[in-house]
């Protein structure tokens, strides 16, 4: 099973060997060391991380959640408490997020809620749907004396005058208090028609809570990436990934014990495909570069890897406006690279460099027209020079 959401880091499935593209520990490390630091953890993680946990609550008929759910023995529960150490591979690293998470003071719990509506399939006991446990553990005297002890909430608040019988009377054994507690919870969450659905905390629409993620104030301050919001999130996964040299190019796979038929650079056959050599040394990308940096009027630096190139990007100029347009073109021309580089390898699509350049140029516009606020300039403009309208 591949990661989602496109920015995974976890393993890969190449037989059974599973290959850690970039640790947890790297993930979580400050920037200082290298690593993407608590801030961008907010940011990254929990959108990528938090979209498995959300299928597997919001959708559970989809294969990833049936597939876990039955792994993890998960039917009908919904407190995500579960560790299966024994199942290797993708669940534990979620896992292990959700762990470090925690020791961010992130729980992954308190990022949903469970809205019930009709309470037809859900166990007044059992699930946790009002505050933040079920009432089975927050009376569990109550509990003891409930006949029916897998009854839903829809039967429960029917109002019939026998839904809420007790093995024994609840006041003649003390639990006065308990009961008017329990009571005050019902009354507090009327309930509404419709099915009940996870929601979100993270945002206000409780859904799309990845694209919601504020990345602003999550700018690195001397990084080895900028964690710019007008690049998809799956790109500056991937620049971020890339400049630590870990992305699944033939030299590493070979170099990581994977049987590949040859090491060597696809386009140029003129040596090992490594990443700074893929991104940046290969004559394909050397060539696409100086066309991009002649459209931006940037007389092209000798740049010999990724992060030299990310680092140019990210001190380039004196105006914030345009240096933040040229950090999303650098991006935008790793990641075509990287693209039409796969685009050969798996779907035998050939890219030119000319065709490459305009590819990248249109990327990067409909990027920055997508997620940028302000005036931006039309297409004509923006092939003319990318630093039109600013
Ligand atoms: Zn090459």
């Amino acid at each position: 099973m591949r990661g989602g959401g496109g920015g995974g880091w976890g393993g890969g499935n190449n037989g059974n060997r599973k290959i850690h593209w970039v640790s947890w520990e790297k993930v979580i490390a400050p920037k200082e060391e290298g690593g993407l630091g608590v801030g961008s953890i907010r940011a990254l993680n929990i959108g990528l991380i938090v979209k498995w946990w959300w299928r597997l609550k919001s959708d559970p008929p989809s294969l990833w959640s049936s597939v876990v759910t039955g792994i993890q023995n998960l039917n009908g529960k919904h407190n995500l408490f579960l560790s299966n150490k024994k199942v290797p591979g993708l669940w534990n690293n979620i896992v292990n997020a959700r762990k470090e998470l925690s020791k961010q003071n992130i729980n992954i719990d308190n990022i949903f809620k469970y809205v019930v509506r009709s309470g037809e399939k859900t166990s007044i006991w059992n699930n946790t749907w009002i505050g933040s446990e079920n009432f089975r553990h927050k009376y569990p005297n109550l509990y003891a004396i409930e006949p029916n002890k897998n009854c839903s909430i829809a039967q429960k608040t029917a109002s019939k005058q026998n839904a809420w019988q007790w093995k024994s009377c609840p006041l003649s054994l003390g639990l006065t208090q308990d009961l008017g507690s329990l009571y005050r919870d019902l009354f507090s969450s009327p309930l509404t028609p419709g099915d009940n659905h996870w929601r979100c905390k993270l945002t206000t629409d409780g859904v799309h809570f990845v694209k919601k993620i504020d990345l602003t104030s999550h700018h690195a301050t001397q990084p080895s990436i900028t964690w710019c919001k007008l690049a998809p999130i799956k790109v500056v996964a991937f620049i971020w990934r890339a400049s630590l040299g870990r992305i699944p190019t033939s030299s590493t796979l070979m170099s990581r014990g994977i049987n590949i038929p040859s090491s060597l650079c696809g386009s140029c056959v003129g040596a090992d495909e490594q990443v700074d050599h893929l991104l940046v040394n290969c004559p394909f990308a050397t060539y696409v570069r100086e066309m991009i940096f002649t459209w931006c009027g940037i007389c092209p630096p000798t740049i010999i890897g990724v992060s030299e190139l990310i680092q140019f990007a990210a001190t380039w100029g004196n105006c914030m406006k345009q240096r933040r347009r040229f950090i999303v073109i650098c991006y935008g021309l790793l990641w075509g690279i990287w693209k039409f580089r796969n685009d050969r390898i798996f779907n035998g699509t050939f890219t030119t460099p000319s065709r490459g350049v305009e590819i990248i140029k249109s990327m990067s516009f409909l990027w920055i027209k997508v997620r940028g606020s302000g005036n931006f300039c039309n297409w004509d403009e923006w092939r003319l020079s990318p630093f039109s309208v600013l």
